[in-house]
């Protein structure tokens, strides 16, 4: 058992004990042993039976739900008649901190559009995943909200997504281009706006 040495004259709860321990030679740790033991043991069998404090997950046949703001693999938004919606500003490859994202602009036929990305490639394995490039986007035409992970590559040029395998993941966007179609904030899921 701990003795009390000394009184904190600051403050009652502070004390200075001694602790007599016995001589090395005569010294047992049978006990604690047991007692350590014991508590393995108890966490042993709640676990095989109640599997209550089980963190972990049968992955990949189970698998945690991503949380509403994951991102995860980009993807093109399309335009209603099926086209890109990209106009290629070259604000998303400006912005990017991992110099990950290649366009390559070219005119188009349409003249109510002035140009859109005849290459649209990105490096999924430089890409840190930071969604600046879909923040810096001004026509809501790159998303990362595909839910998907970047899959495991053996070569490096098969990590890299095309315009045609982020437009196949694409869907039709809500969000008035060009000044064309409906307001989405007064119209869309949102609901009417606030301001
Ligand atoms: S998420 Fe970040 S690093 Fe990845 S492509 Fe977009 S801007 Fe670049
Ligand atoms: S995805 Fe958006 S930000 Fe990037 S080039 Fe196209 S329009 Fe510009």
């Amino acid at each position: 058992m701990p003795r009390v040495v000394a009184d904190s004259h600051r403050n009652p709860k502070v004390r200075t004990v001694a602790v007599d321990r016995p001589a090395p030679e005569r010294a047992t740790f049978l006990r604690a042993s047991l007692q350590g033991l014991g508590v393995t043991v108890k966490h042993f069998f709640r676990n095989v039976t109640t599997q209550r404090d089980v963190e972990t997950i049968q992955y990949p046949e189970e698998k945690r739900p991503y949380p509403p703001r994951h991102r995860g693999l980009h993807r093109l938004m399309k335009r209603p008649d099926g086209r890109v919606r990209c106009v290629a500003c070259m604000c998303c490859p400006t912005v990017c901190p991992a110099h990950c994202i290649t366009i390559v602009p070219a005119e188009t036929d349409d003249p109510t559009v002035e140009k859109y990305p005849a290459v649209f490639e990105i490096d999924e394995l430089r890409c840190v995943v930071c969604g600046l490039c879909e923040e810096a986007c001004p026509c809501d035409a790159i998303r990362m909200d595909s839910g998907l992970h970047a899959p495991p590559v053996e070569f490096r040029g098969d990590a890299i997504e095309t315009k045609e395998s982020m437009l196949a993941r694409g869907d039709v966007s809500t969000a008035t281009q060009g000044g064309v179609g409906p307001d989405w904030r007064e119209v869309g899921p949102l609901g009417p706006r606030r301001d």
